[in-house]
């Protein structure tokens, strides 16, 4: 999405540790109008596949993830992010390792909100080594429904996830692809 490269060309600010701070529009700040054309690319995208439910984790992935879901017509859920797995009722949950805070967290789903027949559309903001769409995954393999694709606003390309999880057969669409950057440049993949 020509649009996103130019938006992290002009906002985005390359940090320390290869992390890309997109604090006006995407990840403190949420420029609304721009929100609704990221939501229309990645609905547009999986508009004919039947799609049940947009799930993301919470936090920063449930705004784009609701526009999303407003766009399709269909509900979002957020796993919720736990300190310790000691959690009580019907749930999935999952092990995921933050490469922003390096740490491991768990994220649980209530078994009321993702059901076997659904196919889920994983949407986050970011996808970096995958670990949070792959702790999407899981949660959804556990109950059995199906994932229609992953779409993530931003994928940092040079760390790979995205990559694996298009090996493993996922369909893994990203509004933008960024395969290298420091401080000076930012290559998207073409
Ligand atoms: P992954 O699990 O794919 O390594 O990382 C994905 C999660 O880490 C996203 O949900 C996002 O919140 C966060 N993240 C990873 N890389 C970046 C980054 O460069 N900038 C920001 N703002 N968040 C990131």
């Amino acid at each position: 999405m020509k649009r996103m490269e130019e938006k992290i060309l002009r906002e985005g600010k390359v940090l320390p540790g290869g992390i890309l701070k997109v604090g006006s529009f995407l990840n403190q700040q949420i420029d609304t109008a721009f929100l609704k054309e990221m939501a229309r690319e990645i609905a547009g995208l999986f508009r004919d596949c039947g799609v049940t439910k947009v799930m993301t984790i919470e936090a920063s992935g449930i705004a784009i993830a609701a526009a999303v879901g407003m766009e399709l017509g269909v509900p979002m859920v957020f796993a919720k992010k736990h300190k310790t797995s000691n959690v009580d009722g019907s749930v999935y949950s999952s092990t995921v390792h933050s490469f922003t805070h390096n740490t491991d967290y768990h994220i649980v789903v209530s078994s009321d909100y993702l059901l076997p027949g659904d196919n889920v559309l994983l949407v986050d903001d970011f996808l970096a080594n995958g670990n949070a769409l792959k702790g999407l995954l899981d949660l959804a393999n556990q109950a059995g429904a199906r994932v229609a694709g992953v779409s993530a606003a931003i994928e940092k390309g040079f760390q790979g996830g995205g990559d694996e999880l298009r090996a493993m057969g996922i369909r893994v669409e990203s509004l933008a692809v960024i395969d290298a950057m420091d401080d000076t440049s930012i290559t998207f993949r073409s």
